[in-house]
């Protein structure tokens, strides 16, 4: 599931294979960038905010950023010249990046997008970047709090609000916090505990792909609730429920996130 830790680490697997290297070749297979060539420009950093990957390029005077959106699927992946591509198959490449020293190929990405770098400025709607230098949690509360009448499920999965929590974190989030997923922003007492939580379970993941909140990377312990529907609550052996909460699903426990909270 790429939220913010996933995009975080792949934009660190691009800056080890391209960081400070001069593209030789591009190669888009995107309609709207069929005819874009970037041999020539200098990959000057490789960065991520919330779940946008922003790959900086500059040649002479020029600055400009390709931006890409993982969604659910997408993947970037490097490989060595010459070594074969066999992360994904290839009609799902969208992009590929060659250099000297690695190839960069993008697999079943979104928004791929080429701008000027000062044009970044379009993703400023984003909210807090969980795994950014400038997280900001006081800020993040505030913009959840500004939305009274929305789930809490929904409120934290809107980029707007705080970028980078995916449909993983926001179910984990609101179980650890006992926090039914369809109780009101105005109604959830402690938003800067929640949104805190939730930064902290993002960042605890940077530098692995093995997403987990339990503390346990082995397969299947990796989660309270997320993707355990049926199988019984760590905490207090209920079954796990699984609904359609707004254009996702979720998943919570009945017992440790009542509809009704307990005193
Ligand atoms: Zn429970």
């Amino acid at each position: 599931m790429p939220e913010g830790d996933t995009v975080y680490n792949t934009a660190r697997v691009i800056e080890r294979g391209l960081l400070g290297e001069v593209l030789t070749r591009s190669d888009f297979r995107v309609p709207q960038l069929a005819t874009t060539d970037l041999s020539g420009f200098t990959v000057a950093e490789s960065a991520s905010r919330g779940k946008h990957l922003l790959l900086r390029l500059t040649r002479g005077e020029k600055r400009f950023t390709l931006h890409s959106h993982l969604r659910m699927e997408g993947a970037w992946r490097t490989y060595r010249p010459g070594e074969r591509w066999n992360g994904r198959p290839a009609h799902l490449i969208r992009v590929a990046l060659h250099s000297r020293k690695a190839v960069a190929v993008g697999y079943h990405l979104h928004e791929v997008a080429l701008f000027p770098t000062a044009e970044e400025s379009k993703l400023d709607y984003l909210g807090p970047d969980l795994l950014g230098a400038d997280w900001d949690p006081d800020e993040a509360a505030r913009r959840l709090a500004a939305q009274p009448d929305v789930t809490i499920a929904e409120a934290l999965l809107d980029q707007r609000n705080l970028a980078g929590v995916g449909n993983l974190y926001k179910a984990e989030t609101l179980f650890l916090r006992g926090v039914w997923p369809w109780r009101p922003v105005r109604e959830v007492d402690d938003l800067h505990g929640m949104v805190t939580l939730a930064q902290k379970l993002v960042a605890n993941n940077k530098g692995r792909w093995t997403q987990t909140t339990t503390g346990s990377l082995r397969r299947g312990e990796t989660s309270y609730v997320y993707g355990r529907k049926a199988q019984p609550c760590r905490r207090c052996g209920t079954a796990i429920r699984k609904a359609e909460l707004g254009e996702r699903v979720t998943y919570w426990c009945p017992f440790c996130q009542p509809e009704t909270p307990k005193d």
